[in-house]
This record gives structure tokens, C-alpha cells and sequence, in this order.
């Protein structure tokens, strides 16, 4: 739940589903309102109806009402005509009088035993004048019900008419609106959240637009790139403006640095020849007495490693201003690397440490030659300058798949798998390997020129190294094809 777009898809869900909560409550509400008042004057008509009948039949008077007297196991019977008028009543009906049923429509004689003397009892008991509607509740069903009094008899005793219908359909579930809620309101809340999710994605785009164009201006040489402004009104292309606007004040710092980086190597160049050639000469002279030839050298070893500083800072820093082409021919790289070798021999001797070969074969990209020499040389002089004596180093130059690999593997020092991370920075260099004095210093350049020239070549520079247990460094770097060498077909003799 970590994006814009998953957020805001996610709230405008809940928001939606709360609305649509409350509207289907308030729909429901009102229409089982709706449907309440329906049955309540169903029922009224029906007792009011019941009433009239019986009042019609005897102008009022009970006791023409009644056929026969009363006995104590079945209702008194009344006159037939009555009987089928008050039939064509829908629903439950019942006529008593305080104590006795004297009516009781079929649909009554339908429900159990049980409920049906419920229902007598509550007709005599339960509704009054004074409370002469409500809902009674059977065993096997609820029923909403009406009562209509009617004061008629000679013998002073009242009539009470009850009409009732199942209150089933009150039900939430069987309101007419509630398939409609059911499935309308699941669709509309899947369909409106498809939407939002969409319109969020649509909205964001520039949004990720312009991430992907920051990107691709992060790495410091496309700080001449800008990111597009359509209008001023819209609020990420204000953003974007001032982004550009900061952009530009950075390729204004960036270039001037690098500017002044490269013409201070390059003024540098000169003088530390003169100076090299100068104490090369005095180191000749036959003047120079044997107390003075440390310091000089001393001096001249000083001298070179500056110039060697001044040659690394120029070369990064006309690569930064990409003044520096790298010349493309196709290169043999089974002689280059050789040669490289044969280098390495000699510096492994010197320091007291195995160098092998331990493949090569003939491969051929297309690169610059003396870019690739010194990105190979780099990486086996850094292995033999973190190895101590007694160790080895072993290189292999081998075709996988499509790419050619160079790898320099080294059984010394190291590297923590924390400073993975910096070791192609400029300037970088492992502690432990700066205390270890002059003998092994660098600048910390070696890395980041040959990071450099791989990537310019469209490759790249792999590590694997582990503290105290040595390191293997890999150059990456595409190789077209080899030639299939085909033979020819032979004939077949019968
Ligand atoms: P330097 O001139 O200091 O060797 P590099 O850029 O070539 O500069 O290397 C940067 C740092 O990476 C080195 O100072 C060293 O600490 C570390 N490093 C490079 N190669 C190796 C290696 N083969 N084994 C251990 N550490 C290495």
C-alpha cells in the first residue's frame, strides 16, 4: 500500500463503500416505511369492510346477527349469507364478540391449533379501543393486525372484527427494492473502484513521467537535459520548472568543477615534466653526491605519482565532459591480454606473488585498444598491490554467451561487503589499505577510470570479494559472434 495510486484507489473505496452503506440503509428504511403503511391500510379497508357487513346485516342489531345460539365447543354460527360475504374477505379475518369467537375466516383455520387460539385470545385481549392496531406475533408466523370495535346488540355486548395479514413481507430481504440494492450496489462499488484505480493511474502518469525523466538526468553527465513544461497552471509542471531550474544551477556548478579539474591537470602536466626531466638530470649528473641521491629519489617517486594523479584526474575529467572518444576497431584480445600478463609477471615477481593464466582464447570486440589494456592493467596491478607476498593472482579470458569475460581473481586482502558499494567511487579507498603506507597507495582513481572505460565500451565491471579472503573482478563486455569455421561438404563414395 505504498503508492499514490494504491492509496487514493483505497480511500475513495472506502469513502464509496460508506456512502453506498448508508444509502442502501436509508432505501431500505424508507421503503419498508413503504411497504408498512401499505399492509397497515390493507388491513384497515379489510376490518373496515368486515364491519360493515356485519353491520349492514342486522341494522346494527346483535342478536339478528346470529342464527343460532352459541354452544361451548364451536363458535356460534352466523347467517349463511354473512358467512360468504365475510369469505370473500382476503386474509385472516375473525368476528368475537368480549368472550366468544363468532367468525373465523379459512386462512385462520389454516395456521396450527396453537396459533390459532393465540390469534382468538388476542383479538379479545390484547387490542382495545384504545390500542386497536399492532403486530402479533404467532408461533408460525407474524402477523400485522387491526381491530374494528362496533358497539351493536341488544344485549349491550360489543363486536370487535379482526382483520390481519402476514407481516412476512415487511422482511428486509423480501422488500422489492432489496435484489436491486443486493446486486446493483456489489457492481457499482467493484466497477467504481476499476475507475478510480484507472483515473488514479491516468492522473499520477506525469507523475511517473517525470520520475523516469529524473532518472535518466540523475548520473550527472545529462545534466544539460530538461524535463518538459507543457503549461503554468498545471501543478507538477511548476514542479518541473523548478526542478529544471535547480538542474541548471547544478550543470552550472558541475561544469565549472570539472572545468577547473581539467585545466588544472592540464596546467600541471607541464611543470611536473620539467620537474621529472630536471631530477632525472641532477640524478645523472656526475655533481650529485651520494647523500643527495635519496632525496632525489625520493622526489622523483613523488614526481611521477603526481603526474600519474594529474593524468588520472584529467582523463575522468575530460570523460565527464565527454571530450574523451573512444576509438572503435575490432581488437584481439587473446595478444592483448597476453601482454597485459606478461606485465603482471613481471610486477608479481617484484612483490613476491604467483601470477597465472589460467584461460584465454581467441576473441575479438570492438573497442579501443589502449583503453582496454589500461582497464586490464588496472585491475591486475590493484590485485597485486592488495596481495600480500606469497599470494596469487590468476586471470581468465573467456567468451559466455554473448559477452566476453575478464576476470582477475586474487587471494589477498579483500574488501567488507559494506564497501562494495563505494569502490568505483573517486577517491575511495579502504582504510586499512591507506594505513598500509606508500608502498600500496593510490588515489583511489584506478576503480572509477576502469569502471568508466567498461561502461563506455557497454560494459560493465562485476565484484566479488570477501574480507581477508580475496577478491575477483570481472569486466563484462559484449562480443559479437565467432565466426563458425564451416567445413566442406563431403562426397559420399559407393
Ligand atoms: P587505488 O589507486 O587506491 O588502488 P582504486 O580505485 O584502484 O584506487 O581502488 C580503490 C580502492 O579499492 C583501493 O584503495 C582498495 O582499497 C580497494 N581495492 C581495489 N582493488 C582491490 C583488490 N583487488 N583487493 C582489495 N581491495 C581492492
Amino acid at each position: 500500500m505504498k503508492t499514490i495510486r494504491a492509496r487514493l484507489t483505497v480511500a475513495y473505496a472506502c469513502v464509496l463503500g460508506a456512502t453506498l452503506l448508508v444509502f442502501a440503509g436509508v432505501m431500505l428504511s424508507a421503503s419498508r416505511t413503504a411497504a408498512e403503511g401499505a399492509l397497515q391500510r390493507r388491513v384497515d379497508s379489510v376490518a373496515r369492510l368486515g364491519a360493515r357487513i356485519i353491520e349492514q346485516a342486522g341494522t346494527g342489531l346483535y342478536d339478528r346477527v346470529i342464527v343460532a345460539e352459541q354452544s361451548r365447543m364451536a363458535p356460534p354460527p352466523l347467517s349463511a349469507s354473512i358467512v360468504s360475504r365475510l369469505g370473500a374477505l382476503p386474509g385472516y379475518v375473525i368476528v368475537a364478540d368480549s368472550s366468544r369467537l363468532l367468525y373465523s375466516s379459512p386462512e385462520v383455520a389454516l395456521l396450527v391449533q396453537a396459533d390459532q387460539d393465540k390469534l382468538a385470545r388476542a383479538v379479545v385481549r390484547v387490542f382495545s379501543p384504545a390500542q386497536s392496531a399492532g403486530f402479533v406475533s404467532l408461533d408460525t408466523v407474524r402477523l400485522m393486525a387491526r381491530v374494528r370495535f362496533e358497539q351493536s346488540g341488544s344485549r349491550g355486548s360489543g363486536l370487535r372484527v379482526l382483520s390481519a395479514e402476514s407481516a412476512a413481507e415487511l422482511d428486509i430481504t423480501k422488500l422489492e427494492i432489496f435484489p436491486p440494492i443486493l446486486f446493483a450496489f456489489p457492481l457499482i462499488f467493484l466497477l467504481s473502484i476499476v475507475a478510480a484505480w484507472v483515473l488514479a493511474g491516468a492522473n499520477l502518469e506525469p507523475v511517473d513521467h517525470l520520475i523516469s525523466d529524473l532518472e535518466a538526468i540523475e548520473d550527472g553527465r545529462s545534466l544539460h537535459r530538461r524535463l518538459p513544461v507543457e503549461s503554468q497552471e498545471n501543478e507538477l509542471d511548476r514542479l518541473a520548472e523548478k526542478i529544471n531550474a535547480m538542474i541548471a544551477r547544478l550543470e552550472g556548478s558541475f561544469g565549472a568543477l570539472r572545468r577547473f579539474t581539467a585545466d588544472a591537470s592540464h596546467e600541471l602536466k607541464t611543470p611536473l615534466t620539467v620537474l621529472r626531466v630536471d631530477i632525472e638530470r641532477a640524478m645523472a649528473s656526475s655533481h650529485a653526491s651520494g647523500d643527495q641521491l635519496p632525496a632525489l629519489e625520493e622526489a622523483l617517486a613523488e614526481t611521477s605519482r603526481m603526474a600519474n594523479l594529474v593524468d588520472s584526474l584529467l582523463t575522468l575529467a575530460r570523460a565527464d565532459e565527454g571530450r574523451f572518444d573512444i576509438d572503435r576497431e575490432p581488437v584481439d584480445l587473446l595478444p592483448l591480454v597476453q601482454d597485459v600478463f606478461e606485465t603482471a609477471e613481471i610486477l608479481g615477481e617484484g612483490a613476491g606473488i604467483e601470477v597465472r593464466l589460467i584461460a584465454i582464447e581467441p576473441i575479438v570486440v570492438h573497442g579501443d585498444p589502449v583503453r582496454l589494456r589500461q582497464l586490464f592493467l588496472n585491475l591486475l596491478t590493484n590485485a597485486i598491490k592488495y596481495t600480500p607476498r606469497g599470494g596469487t593472482v590468476t586471470v581468465a579470458l573467456e567468451r559466455r554467451g554473448e559477452e566476453v569475460a575478464f576476470a582477475v581473481h586474487d587471494t589477498g586482502l579483500g574488501l567488507a561487503g559494506a564497501d562494495l558499494p563505494f569502490i568505483f567511487d573517486r577517491f575511495w579507498r579502504a582504510d586499512r589499505a591507506r594505513a598500509r603506507g606508500t608502498e600500496r597507495g593510490g588515489f583511489g582513481l584506478g576503480l572509477a577510470i576502469a569502471q568508466w572505460i567498461a561502461q563506455a565500451h557497454g560494459g560493465m565491471i562485476n565484484v566479488a570479494s570477501r574480507l581477508g579472503r580475496g577478491s575477483t573482478f570481472t569486466v563484462m563486455l559484449p562480443a559479437p559472434p565467432p565466426v563458425e569455421r564451416r567445413s566442406l561438404p563431403s562426397a559420399s563414395a559407393e
